[in-house]
């Protein structure tokens, strides 16, 4: 007991938000650590990392769509399901390594969150890479309930919270009491799919194609889901689909909205599917408590506006929604620590 405690002093505590485009890391103490894409570079056609091992994260990233034949920069989770586990488990390694360093000689204990949605053998695949990349003690929580605490929802409290995390691959749609899920719902529909969207609407409207991250960067910089006070524009380059050579367009933010009701409109139905599965109860808390958006996804302008109107729900996005899983995954550990040594208090008596 003594012995565990000492460990515990001196190890690294570590809680990784193991996402399906970007992977954060929470060191307890020292806030979030580590900030990169999920994204890993590897020789074509083999799950090779490429040499030296160092082609992950931001590096890996700005390879993407730009890779030479023989290299290919891979996002292992892009779906929210882990595609392969070997490359996952590289990047995951890569990154716990990055961080433990020379902060510490004892090896990390290390708690992940991951989709909810994920299969029993994709979640031994996590624990696994974690406990092969060196960390001594390996715990998985679910992403909503790392959202929830992250967001400071009362969550242990006989009360709902309801977190809508909209990530790249995933949205998950939890609602929680007494620290456990009520309902949710894993849906394979988020950012990943408005940037497409985006693609398909070009592509049908201006025989332009682009590439995934310019749709990105239109959605982050003019898309909404609910009408701008200043509606906008923005130039988009790419490659004419019938001439194919190189040109631009102008799109209107209006435009960019109408491209982005088919995947937020999935969006919606899952809020609504998982408020129609509740508890009396519980349904009635949330009048009160409103919904809570989290990830990437909460940032889209207008969001919280469409979402509110379709639920009839008070909606908030909540405080820095891409570093919130991160958080909550790191102040977790310490909840399930404490929970650990009140037990272990009670053995010794
Ligand atoms: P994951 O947990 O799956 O790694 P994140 O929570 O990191 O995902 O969110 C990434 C998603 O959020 C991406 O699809 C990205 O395009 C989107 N995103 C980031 N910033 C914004 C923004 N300002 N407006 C709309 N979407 C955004
Ligand atoms: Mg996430």
């Amino acid at each position: 007991m003594i012995f565990r405690r000492l460990m515990g002093f001196f190890s690294l505590d570590m809680g990784i938000d193991l996402g399906t485009c970007n992977t954060l890391v929470c060191v307890k103490g020292e806030g979030i650590v580590l900030n990169e894409p999920s994204v890993v570079a590897v020789r074509k056609g083999t799950n090779q990392v490429l040499e030296g091992g160092n082609a992950v994260g931001l590096v890996a990233k700005e390879m993407l769509g730009r890779t030479p034949g023989t290299i290919a920069a891979i996002r292992p989770l892009k779906d929210g399901v882990i595609a392969d586990f070997d490359i996952t488990e590289a990047m995951l390694s890569y990154f716990i390594r990055k961080v433990h360093g020379n902060r510490s000689l004892a090896s990390p204990r290390v708690v992940i969150a991951v989709p909810s949605g994920i299969t029993a053998v994709e979640k031994r695949a996590v624990l696994n890479s974690a406990e092969r990349a060196g960390a001594r003690e390996v715990m998985l929580v679910e992403e909503p309930l790392a959202a929830g605490i992250g967001a400071g929802l009362p969550i242990y409290e006989p009360t709902a919270s309801m977190i809508v995390d909209i990530g790249g691959g995933t949205s998950e749609v939890a609602v929680m009491s007494l620290g456990a899920i009520a309902a949710c719902e894993s849906l394979r529909v988020a950012g990943d799919d408005m940037d497409e969207a985006i693609i398909n609407y070009l592509k049908r409207t201006y025989n332009l194609l682009i590439g995934p991250q310019s749709a990105e960067n239109v959605k982050i910089h003019i898309g909404s889901a609910s009408p701008l006070a200043q509606e906008t524009t923005i130039e988009v380059k790419g490659r004419d689909m019938i001439s194919s050579l190189p040109r631009k367009a102008i799109i209107k933010s209006e435009e960019v909205r109408e491209a982005l009701k088919e995947p937020i409109g999935h969006i919606i139905d899952s809020v609504l599917r998982t408020l129609d599965k509740l508890e009396p109860e519980l349904s009635a808390d949330l009048v009160d408590n409103g919904i809570h958006l989290a990830g990437g996804g909460a940032l889209l302008r207008g969001l919280d506006t469409v979402i509110a109107k379709a639920s009839g729900l008070d909606v908030k996005v909540v405080d820095d929604p891409l570093t919130c899983v991160a958080r909550g995954t790191s102040e977790y550990l310490e909840h399930v620590e404490w929970q650990r040594t009140l037990e272990s208090d009670e053995d010794d008596i």
